[in-house]
């Protein structure tokens, strides 16, 4: 859960990037996060995952008051969410396989669970031929698929997606949010940042638009995909 009250963030330089924001997704939503850019998007992720706090306001995130996180405890709640970025930030001497299991072997899992949960993950993102392959032979959308493995396999509350099709093929754009709807139906609350109207515009349901640092607006639309 994500809960957002009266949050303003002022940088050093004086910019008011988000400005009494108030926001609450609940477990088990998908929401899209639009707007243009300078909006205020980045800002409000980097407030989720504690980069950065507000000036003014609460933010809760999976049951953590972020104003009163201790530095030591941010690794907890980084842990309970996953993130993907449009440039997939995958380690490029590390195969698909061994990308995966990294997250999972800084945290001390036990190998046990590591040789099963990384493979399943794997099968998940459709990807279990390209296990061994490194990341430069993979193509963007395959790639993409890794960083939504690596993001999942530590079964994570929450993902943030930030413009994960930014960098990929438009037609492989809605097999990564057909993955991320997939994830969201077995529970896995999701935030996405998009900037692609036409992909929002066919899966539809709850858009947040943001605007100068406000919420524009935050409505449910019915998407194109369910009219046909
Ligand atoms: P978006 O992700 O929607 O493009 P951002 O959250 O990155 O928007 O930016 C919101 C506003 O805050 C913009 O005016 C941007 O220039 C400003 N901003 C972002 N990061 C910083 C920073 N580190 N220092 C000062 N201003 C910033
Ligand atoms: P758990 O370990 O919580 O019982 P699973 O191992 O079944 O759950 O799933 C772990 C993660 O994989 C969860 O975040 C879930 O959302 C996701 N997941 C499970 N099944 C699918 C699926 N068919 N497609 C996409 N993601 C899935």
């Amino acid at each position: 859960m994500v809960e957002f009250k009266d949050v303003s963030v002022t940088y050093s330089s004086g910019v008011d990037a988000l400005n009494k924001v108030n926001l609450k997704i609940n477990d088990g939503d998908f929401a899209f996060v639009v707007g243009p850019s300078g909006a205020g998007k980045s800002t409000l992720i980097k407030l989720v995952l504690k980069e950065i706090d507000a000036t003014s306001g609460t933010v809760m995130v999976n049951g953590f008051n972020l104003k009163k996180l201790r530095r030591r405890k941010i690794p907890a709640l980084r842990r309970t969410i996953g993130v993907v970025f449009q440039d997939f930030r995958l380690i490029p001497t590390m195969t698909v396989y061994e990308n995966v299991a990294f997250v999972l072997r800084v945290i001390d899992a036990p190998a046990k669970y590591i040789r099963s949960r990384v493979p399943y993950v794997i099968s998940l993102v459709g990807l279990s031929d390209k296990a061994k392959s490194y990341p430069t032979e993979l193509s963007g959308g395959e790639q993409q698929r890794v960083a939504l493995a690596r993001a999942l396999v530590n079964d994570p509350q929450l993902i943030i997606a930030d413009e994960p099709t930014g960098n990929i093929d438009p037609a492989l754009s809605y097999e990564i949010v057909e993955l991320l709807k997939g994830i969201n139906e077995c529970g896995t609350t999701i935030l996405m940042v998009t900037h692609e109207h036409d992909l929002v515009r066919y899966f539809g349901g709850r858009i947040i638009n943001i605007n100068k640092g406000q919420i524009a607006f935050d409505e449910v639309i019915g998407g194109s995909n369910e009219s046909k």
